[in-house]
């Protein structure tokens, strides 16, 4: 049973990526799974205003268990993702420069130490009707070793080990590509090599980077 602080956070980060400019209208949806069951986003719910009566409730099966709309037609795309990898959040966004990125490149590759977060080269997973088995399968295989992925001719994936984590990385997605769109209209985009990825790791690792820091108590050497 999905609880209700669920539902409201599903609601939360619906209102937060519809306020960010990456869920327009009707267009997208986000699930979170909670065990062996998955809360997502109703069809035809306007995101920016969605409310925890239009969060439905699924098996990993796709079957209807709470709620008394039907899920996304996407439920698929979301379901096949938890199938194959252990993450907690799926957020599908027609977000426009993922989207403009999605039908014009083949791949974003390692332009800034920040990609990384997402797992390197940004696929794009080749184009399928949307709501499909095949469309589904292609995505994923899209997400193996990656935290995101554009689907070709239509917009985003973002997954995470939590709710934040997934619109967090939704969100990084669209920076990314909005930068790299800005750096193709300057010139030739230079990427990071092997070499450069592999020491900014090491970096991170070093610092901790991407977690909260707690300043030393006083007395603390
Ligand atoms: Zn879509």
């Amino acid at each position: 049973m999905v609880t209700d602080l669920v539902r409201q956070q599903l609601a939360a980060a619906c209102h937060r990526l519809a306020a960010e400019g990456l869920l327009i209208g009707t267009a997208g949806n986000v699930s979170v799974r909670d065990g062996d069951r998955v809360a997502v986003t109703a069809t035809g719910a306007v995101l920016g205003e969605l409310t925890v009566d239009q969060v439905v409730e699924v098996d990993l099966d796709g079957n209807l268990v709470g709620g008394s709309l039907q899920p996304t037609s996407e439920v698929y795309l979301h379901l096949s993702i938890y199938g194959t990898y252990d993450v907690a959040a799926v957020v599908h966004t027609h977000a426009p420069v993922s989207t403009a990125a999605s039908i014009s490149l083949g791949e974003i590759p390692v332009v800034h130490y920040q990609q990384l977060l997402l797992g390197g080269a940004v696929r794009v997973a080749p184009y399928a009707t949307f709501g499909t088995p095949q469309l589904a399968t292609r995505v994923v295989a899209a997400l193996e070793g990656r935290a995101a992925a554009l689907m070709a001719n239509h917009g985003s994936v973002a997954i995470g080990a939590t709710l934040d984590k997934a619109v967090e990385n939704a969100l990084l997605l669209e920076w990314l590509c909005t930068v790299y769109r800005d750096a193709l209209a300057m010139g030739k985009p230079a990427t990071l090599s092997r070499k450069q990825q592999e020491d900014v790791i090491a970096a991170a690792i070093a610092r901790n980077y991407g977690t909260v820091q707690q300043a030393p108590q006083e007395g603390q050497a």
